[in-house]
């Protein structure tokens, strides 16, 4: 019921802070500290990753358990601004800056699902943001290429990816709407800002018997999320649920 699950976060939330916020008993032999806090911080957040996952993911049918996994993994907080990091484990998207959101966890998950992941296969994202997506996928294989059209957001997400070891990520200033053609063919494409048709660039550099998952619609409205793959040179589209994304916006 969303009432028990609102209040299950709050008493996690509250259950953080108090582990931040209050003294806990002495560290063990040969530890500072600091290390002890740190250490007791990092299982808070995890208690409430697996939370998330249970709650906001599983609880909604989201099955492939590499991404479940990979969803217990990325540590949601280091991708969200430091003011909004006890909201990080939340049912809802966050804002990021220059007017950009990380998206909600539910809706990454479905998306990552949706594209049907081998470790082999080499990604193409659209929208790095955060970097946030690029990690999730990067938990399932060996290569991502992510593109971003915000040059200060491009910047942060790849010093944050390199600092949290993600080193099979590769980020790219650029507009999106063009792909990335010297890394193409793509066995996945995940477009994470809403555009008012499918990119034919993109299109081009999905593999055969690729899958993309784009947000298509109007970008100040409720757009639908689209499952497009092809098979045999033909393209077919599935709409899959309604979804509000930013603008996929263009270079001048
Ligand atoms: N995937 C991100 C959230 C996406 S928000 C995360 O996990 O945090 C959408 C992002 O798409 C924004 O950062 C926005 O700047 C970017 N964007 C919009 N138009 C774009 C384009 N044409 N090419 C690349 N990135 C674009």
């Amino acid at each position: 019921m969303p009432t028990s699950r609102s209040s299950r976060s709050l008493l996690l939330l509250s259950t953080i802070v108090l582990l931040v916020g209050s003294n806990p008993p002495s560290p063990p032999c040969g530890e500072s500290e600091s290390v002890f806090d740190s250490r007791s911080q990092e299982k808070a957040f995890e208690r409430l990753r697996l939370e998330m996952v249970r709650t906001q993911i599983q609880e909604r049918d989201i099955a492939d358990v590499t991404v479940l996994r990979a969803m217990q993994r990325v540590q949601r907080h280091e991708f969200v601004p430091p003011d909004l990091v006890p909201e990080a484990y939340e049912d809802r998207p966050l804002p990021i800056g220059y007017g950009q959101t990380i998206s909600q966890p539910y809706i990454v998950a479905l998306m990552t699902e949706l594209l049907a992941l081998k470790k082999h296969h080499k990604v193409l994202e659209i929208g790095t943001g955060s970097g946030y997506q690029a990690a999730v996928l990067a938990e399932i294989v060996d290569s991502v290429f992510t593109i971003e059209i915000v040059q200060a957001l491009a910047g942060s997400a790849e010093q944050r990816l390199k600092r949290l070891g993600y080193d099979g990520i590769n980020v790219r200033w650029a507009d999106g709407y063009d792909g990335w053609q010297e890394h193409a063919p793509f066995d996945a494409v995940i477009v994470t800002a809403a555009a008012e048709h499918i990119p034919p660039p993109l299109l081009r550099q999905l593999k055969e018997g690729g899958r993309m998952v784009i947000p298509v619609g109007h970008p100040f409205f409720v757009q639908n999320l689209i499952l497009v793959e092809k098979r045999a040179g033909k393209i077919t589209t599935r709409t899959i649920a309604p979804v509000r994304f930013v603008p996929l916006t263009r270079q001048r």
